[in-house]
């Protein structure tokens, strides 16, 4: 007789900030916790991307905290070393260039890359990544996770859906959670284009991330001034540019060849003569930030067993999306327990 490992009691979709919070929470009360993302690795809206020509964070550039019990978590990381404070110039202009008055708060990001802190969280979880769950499917008290591709992911007593708002709606209706997909659908978000350059000699300009308040782009940011991040050659400079709402909204579905050039000009336009990049491509992302959220700190139906968290949940300051998403996370995990 063949014998089956029980499925765990748990599953997580989506290991971003508030999936991973929420499933490290549960898994040290003990609980045992399946994650699903569909990423290749860690990251989700706070990705690095890694190529021969650098390692860009093309998701969230860094986060700030406002909460305390976000900042105890991290200055956990910063002690494991994962997190740091990014002490580089920051300043404010306009589109042509002209300064305006600073409003970049203090920053941290994740070491070597954004997704430093959310890779070292998943060493202890059991997490399957390049998996997108497409279907939940009811059956009795539990649930059955159906892949993109038709593989049976196993049956679940609870489910935890941690996946953007627009992308939360489908898997709640198919788990039975009406009333949190029509909440799913009220949230308000906002897309943005980032370019990822690599110059051969640095860019002369006067800052390591500008806030730009006018024109096509909303940031422009270095790379290498952030802690821990080498470059791939000597001497060469990796950028990170943010189209403005506007102009993303605007140039939504362009083809990322022709989102670099207007972006590398605007670049131009606030750091003066450039020279061309040895290496430049585009990332839509089409739910970027979170501007109208939901204005709870998480949802859970406790006689459905289904729960979700993100950061479309909680109201926040759009810098404060990583601390929203953790959060949220946690706040679920709290009340699963409680239950
Ligand atoms: C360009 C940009 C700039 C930003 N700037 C900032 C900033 O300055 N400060 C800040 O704090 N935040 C910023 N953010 C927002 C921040 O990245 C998010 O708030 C945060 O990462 C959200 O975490 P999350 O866990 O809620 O969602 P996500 O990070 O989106 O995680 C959800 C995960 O679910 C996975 N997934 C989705 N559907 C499925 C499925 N069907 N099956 C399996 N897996 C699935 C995805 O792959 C993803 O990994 C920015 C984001 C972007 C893109």
């Amino acid at each position: 007789m063949s014998e089956t490992a029980p499925s765990p009691e748990i599953a997580v979709i989506g290991a971003g900030y508030a999936g991973m919070a929420c499933a490290q929470r549960l898994a040290e009360a003990g609980r045992t916790v399946k994650l699903f993302d569909k990423g290749r690795g860690p990251g989700g809206r706070s990705s690095t991307r890694r190529g021969e020509a650098g390692r860009f964070d093309h998701g969230a550039p860094f986060f700030a905290m406002s909460d305390p019990d976000f900042t105890a978590v991290v200055d956990l990381w910063r002690g494991h070393g994962v997190a740091a404070p990014w002490e580089g110039r920051f300043i404010a202009v306009d589109g042509s260039g002209t300064p305006e008055q600073p409003s970049l708060p203090a920053v941290m990001v994740g070491m070597p890359g954004m997704n430093g802190i959310l890779k070292w969280l998943g060493e202890g979880l059991d997490i399957a990544f390049g998996v997108r769950v497409k279907r939940i499917v009811r059956e009795g008290d539990a649930y059955r996770l159906v892949a993109e591709d038709g593989a049976d992911l196993g049956t679940y007593g609870q489910v935890v859906i941690a996946v953007p708002s627009v992308q939360a709606v489908p898997l709640l209706e198919q788990a039975g959670a009406e009333a949190m997909a029509r909440a799913a659908e009220t949230v308000e978000v906002q897309p943005c284009w980032t370019v990822m350059a690599a110059f051969a000699d640095a860019p002369p300009v006067a800052f390591d991330a500008a806030e730009v308040t006018s024109g096509p782009l909303s940031m422009a940011l270095h790379q290498e001034s952030k802690p821990g991040r080498d470059p791939a050659e000597p001497g060469m400079s990796t950028w990170v540019l943010h189209a403005s709402d506007a102009w993303t909204r605007a140039h939504l579905e362009d083809d990322k060849e022709d989102v670099v050039a207007p972006l590398l000009d605007a670049f131009m336009g606030i750091g003066g003569p450039i020279d061309e990049p040895v290496f430049a491509t585009a990332h839509r992302w089409r739910y970027a930030k979170v501007t109208g959220p939901a204005g709870v700190s998480h949802l859970w139906d406790g006689s459905l067993g289904v729960g979700a968290c993100g950061d479309w949940l909680p109201d926040h300051d759009p810098q404060h999306g990583i601390e929203a998403a953790w959060r949220s996370g946690s706040a679920l995990a709290d009340a699963i327990l409680e239950a």
